[in-house]
């Protein structure tokens, strides 16, 4: 058989190969209606049933409560950081924005477009190393939210609390950790995501939000950007990614079958602590910066003592069919994603090429 290819991108990333091979028996003739998903209305019954279902599945894996909308939108994550604060502002003129790393600095920046942005709290003056206690974070009582990336992608930093702010909604954006263990949607107002990582393709965002946080934004906001629009159209104001909600879907009753958030849980945690053991116990060959506590279960960062390896580990790890594990531009060095679709067997696989490597080129 061949060798099996594991994919370590951030995103786009691997999705279960059972949902692929689904999506490919189901290409040409959905359920005996002889054409694909992609061909069908979005009207029409059966893409309803198909859009229904998977909110359905996605309100039981999380366990979300009826008092908040599920909304498939588009625009990705990013368009995010300008509904966010266009809708939610609700009248006040100041939002709260905890800065942890790449992308909650890229969400605050662009709401700053639309509100006087207060920086709550930040780890830039500690390297990025951390999520900043909430003892130490200072948010007016006038905002409107505060604002966290629940899992820095880039950092690798991961929040290991849920804020508690009383009456003022918190926000967070989810990309790289939602579905990666259970969460209580109670605690949150609103919380976003882009598919791409651990939902299903490209092309499709996720919004979760609570319904009296809808309803708020100015007269003049763009139609398909008003939340109380799409919920009350039910994500249908205009034609929604059909097909990237139907595969999103196949995902969503995947991890129905495989045990739920809580047994996925239990699986990434045990994919980090291999990985982060095979990093620490290198004698410094390899590192990872990031405090213990906040380290990421979903992209873990490190470098190479000696960066003038990197090439060499990137050329030899292809060879072993590892995949896009360069790290970010930004940050330099490796950074291996290792979401909820890649298997203890892969992340044993870079954690035995991790170990051959470093015995090679010590
Ligand atoms: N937030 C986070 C945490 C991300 O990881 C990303 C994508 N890497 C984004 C936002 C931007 O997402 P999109 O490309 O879907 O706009």
């Amino acid at each position: 058989m061949n060798q099996p290819v594991y994919n370590f991108g951030a995103g786009p990333a691997m999705l279960p190969p059972a949902v692929l091979e689904q999506v490919q028996a189901e290409m040409l003739d959905w359920h005996g209606r002889g054409i694909s998903v992609m061909e069908m209305s979005h009207r029409g019954a059966d893409y309803m049933q198909i859009i229904a279902e998977a909110e359905q599945d996605l309100r039981d894996l999380m366990n979300i409560p009826d008092n908040y909308k599920v909304l498939f939108l588009q625009g990705g994550a990013t368009l995010q950081f300008a509904m966010v604060p266009l809708n939610l502002l609700r009248g006040h003129h100041k939002a709260s924005y905890v800065q942890t790393g790449i992308w909650s600095e890229k969400a605050l920046n662009e709401a700053r477009r639309f509100a006087e942005v207060e920086v709550s709290a930040s780890n830039a003056d500690r390297q990025a190393r951390l999520v900043p206690p909430q003892s130490e974070w200072q948010v007016s009582k006038d905002t409107a939210y505060v604002h966290i990336a629940g899992n820095e992608t880039i950092g690798g930093v991961e929040f290991d609390f849920v804020p508690e702010l009383g009456d003022i909604p918190l926000v967070s954006d989810a990309s790289s950790h939602i579905l990666s263990r259970p969460v209580d949607v109670s605690q949150f107002g609103l919380i976003y995501a882009g598919a791409q990582k651990n939902i299903g393709p490209a092309g499709l965002t996720l919004v979760i939000v609570r319904e009296d946080l809808l309803g708020h934004a100015p007269a003049n906001t763009p139609t398909m950007l008003d939340y109380a629009v799409q919920a009350k159209e039910g994500s249908m104001h205009n034609t929604p990614p059909t097909f990237a909600i139907y595969v999103a879907g196949l995902v969503f009753k995947w991890l129905k079958k495989t045990g739920g958030l809580q047994a996925m849980a239990e699986r990434n945690a045990h994919k980090a602590k291999l990985l982060y053991q095979a990093i620490d116990g290198s004698e410094g060959f390899y590192a990872n910066p990031i405090e213990q506590r906040n380290r990421s279960w979903m992209n873990v960062p490190f470098t190479l003592r000696n960066a003038n390896l990197d090439k060499a580990f990137l050329q030899e790890a292809e060879l072993q069919h590892l995949l896009q594990l360069k790290g970010h531009r930004l940050l330099g060095g490796m950074r291996a994603s290792i979401y909820n679709a890649m298997p203890e067997t892969g992340v044993q696989a870079l954690v035995d090429f991790m170990r051959d490597f470093a015995r090679k080129h010590n």
